[in-house]
C-alpha cells in the first residue's frame, strides 16, 4: 500500500546527512513508484542558510547526482523536483516555514499529512520542537528524529521529555537505518520462520554471540561531531545494540509494531550493566593530530565490550560486541557461536582451528549481506577425518535484489505508512543508557593501536573476547561457490 498524500519537512537540508542519504533515498522512493500520489518536500535550515526555492533543487540534483542509486534524470526527476520547495526554520520569525508548508499543502488541494524529519545536531532539537509545536504544524504530524538520542541517562530522559510534549510517543519515529537493513529484518524470518534454527536460539545451545561492526573509515572530516561522541555513544549504544535486540528478542506475539517493540524493549530492560572491566576503548594512532581533534583528546575510536542479557533465554551467554574507525576491514558480522558436541567417537586430531572448530551461524548484514552455517563434514577419503565446510545463502543474484530498499529510504516510508515496527521507543532507549550508566562514569583509559589494525591488542587477546575477530571471508561463503 503506497502512504497518504504527504508534506515532508526535511529539517537540516544543507547538512551531511540530507546530502549523503535522505535526499537520495527520497527521490529513489519516488523512482520506485513508493512515494503516494501526491508528496511535497519541504527542505528546511536556519535562516542563515536560507535558499530560494530553485537554489533548493539545485542542492537536491547534486546530492542525488553526487550519492543517489537512481540518477536526477527523466520524467520521475521532473516531478520530484517540482515537488521541491524551501522555507527558513526561524523560531523568531516562523513566517517563512508556515508559508512554504501552507503552499506545499495548497498544491496538493489541502491539508495533507506532515512529516518532519530532524536532520539537525541534537542542540537545535529543542528550538525546532518548539517552533513546531507553538506554530500548529505539529498537529497530528509525524516526526523522525535522528540519533543520538542523548548522551547518557539524563539527557535521554530531557530529550523524549522534549520530543514528547509535542509529539505524541504514537508518532515518534526514532531512526536507526541499521533496523531498516534487510538483512536485520531477515533475522526476524530466519529466527523465527525456521526449524533448523528456532529451537537452537538460546543458552542451551548457543555459547556465545559477537555482533562486529569493524570499519576501514577514519573521521570523514567530522572530528567535531565525534570529539563528543566516540565509538561507544556513535556506534555501540545506537546500533549494535539495536542489532543484539532484534538478535535476543522473544519471539513476539505478532509483527505489528506494538508487540514487536515491547520484546525488543524487554531485551535492553534485560540488558546488565555494562562493567568498565568489560570494555576497552581504544583510540587509533594518530587520532589527535587530526584537524579538530585536541591534543589531549580521551575520544575512543574503538570500543569492545561484553554485555550480558540477564534473562531466562540468555543467561551465562555473553554478547561480544565491536566496532571502531581504521581497522582492518569494513565489516558488519553477527556470529553465534554453538555449544560443541561432545565429539567422542571421532579422532582426537581434529583440525584445530581453536574455537573456530565449533559449528557458528554467521549473519554478515553489509550490503547486500548473506548467512552462513559453518559445520564440520568428513574429508572424503578411508580415514574419518573432519574439516570445517560452509552453507551459504547470498543476497547477491538472489530473489528480486533490486526490490531492495536501503535502511534510510525503508525506515522513512514506513514513517510515511505511520509503521513504528522498526523504530525504538523512548523507554528503550532509556533501558540502553541505564545499562551503560557505570561505564560512562568511570570509562577505562583509551589504549593505542595501529591503523589498519584489528583494534587494541587487549580486546583480540582471550582477556575480553576469548572468540576473536573470526569473521569469515565473504570469498569463504560466496553464494557463487555454494550454489
Ligand atoms: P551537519 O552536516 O552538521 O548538518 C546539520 C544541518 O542542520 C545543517 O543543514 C544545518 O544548517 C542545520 N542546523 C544547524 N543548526 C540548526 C538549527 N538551530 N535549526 C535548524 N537547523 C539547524 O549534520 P549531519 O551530519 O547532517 O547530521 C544531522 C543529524 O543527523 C545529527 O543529529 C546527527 O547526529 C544525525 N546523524 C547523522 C549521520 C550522518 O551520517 N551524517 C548519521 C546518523 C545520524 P546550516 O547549514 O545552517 O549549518
Amino acid at each position: 500500500t503506497a502512504p497518504d498524500d504527504h508534506v515532508i519537512v526535511l529539517f537540516g537540508a544543507t547538512g551531511d546527512l540530507a546530502k549523503r542519504k535522505l535526499l537520495p533515498g527520497l527521490f529513489h522512493l519516488a523512482a520506485a513508484g513508493l512515494l503516494p500520489d501526491g508528496y511535497r518536500i519541504v527542505g528546511s535550515t536556519p535562516a542563515r542558510s536560507a535558499m530560494s526555492h530553485d537554489g533548493f533543487r539545485t542542492l537536491a540534483h547534486d546530492a542525488v547526482a553526487a550519492f543517489g542509486r537512481s540518477k536526477p534524470t527523466g520524467p520521475v526527476w521532473k516531478t520530484f523536483e517540482e515537488s521541491l520547495s524551501f522555507g527558513a526554520a526561524d523560531p523568531e520569525d516562523p513566517g517563512p516555514l508556515l508559508a512554504a508548508v501552507r503552499a506545499a499543502e495548497e498544491s496538493l488541494g489541502g491539508p495533507s499529512r506532515r512529516l518532519f524529519h530532524l536532520a539537525i545536531p541534537p542542540s537545535a532539537f529543542g528550538s525546532i520542537i518548539g517552533l513546531l509545536g507553538d506554530t500548529g504544524l505539529a498537529e497530528n504530524a509525524k516526526v523522525i528524529v535522528e540519533k543520538p538520542f542523548g548522551t547518557d541517562l539524563a539527557s535521554a530522559r530531557a530529550l523524549n521529555e522534549t520530543i514528547n510534549a509535542v509529539f505524541d510517543e504514537s508518532r515518534v519515529f526514532r531512526i536507526d537505518h541499521f533496523l531498516g537493513k534487510e538483512s536485520v529484518d531477515n533475522i526476524l524470518a530466519l529466527r523465527f520462520a525456521n526449524g533448523m534454527f528456532e529451537p537452537s536460539w538460546n543458552r542451551d545451545h548457543i555459547s556465545y554471540v559477537q555482533i562486529d561492526v569493524p570499519e576501514t573509515l577514519g573521521l570523514e572530516g567530522r572530528a567535531h561531531f565525534y570529539e563528543g561522541t566516540g565509538a561507544f555513544r556513535d556506534m555501540i549504544v545506537t546500533h549494535l545494540i539495536q542489532v543484539l535486540g532484534i538478535v535476543a528478542m522473544e519471539p513476539p506475539v505478532s509483527l505489528a509494531a506494538e508487540p514487536l517493540r515491547d520484546e525488543k524493549d524487554k531485551v535492553f530492560e534485560a540488558l546488565r550493566p555494562i562493567e568498565p572491566g568489560d570494555v576497552v576503548r581504544g583510540q587509533y594512532e594518530g587520532y589527535r593530530d587530526e584537524p579538530g581533534v585536541a591534543p589531549d583528546s580521551t575520544t575512543e575510536t574503538f570500543a569492545a565490550l561484553r554485555v550480558e542479557v540477564d534473562n531466562w533465554r540468555w543467561a551465562g551467554v555473553p554478547f561480544h560486541l565491536r566496532s571502531g574507525k581504521n581497522l582492518a576491514q569494513g565489516r558488519q558480522v553477527i556470529t553465534l557461536g554453538l555449544r560443541e558436541p561432545p565429539l567422542r567417537m571421532f579422532p582426537t586430531d581434529l583440525p584445530d582451528q581453536g574455537k573456530n572448530r565449533a559449528n557458528k551461524i554467521v549473519i554478515d548484514f553489509g550490503d547486500p549481506g548473506w548467512i552462513a552455517a559453518r559445520f564440520l563434514t568428513k574429508e572424503p577419503g578411508p580415514a574419518m577425518r573432519l574439516e570445517p565446510a560452509t552453507m551459504a545463502f547470498g543476497y547477491a543474484g538472489s530473489f528480486c535484489e533490486e526490490n531492495g530498499l536501503e535502511g534510510y529510504e525503508r525506515l522513512i516510508l514506513d514513517a510515511m505508512l505511520g509503521d513504528q515496527s522498526l523504530f525504538t521507543r523512548a523507554s528503550g532507549i532509556e533501558h540502553i543508557w541505564a545499562a551503560s550508566a557505570r561505564l560512562l562514569e568511570d570509562p577505562p583509559p583509551v589504549q593505542p593501536y595501529a591503523r589498519g589494525s584489528w583494534g587494541p591488542e587487549p580486546a583480540i587477546s582471550e582477556l575480553l573476547a576469548p572468540y576473536a575477530w573470526h569473521l569469515p571471508d565473504p570469498a569463504e561463503v560466496s553464494p557463487g561457490t555454494f550454489g
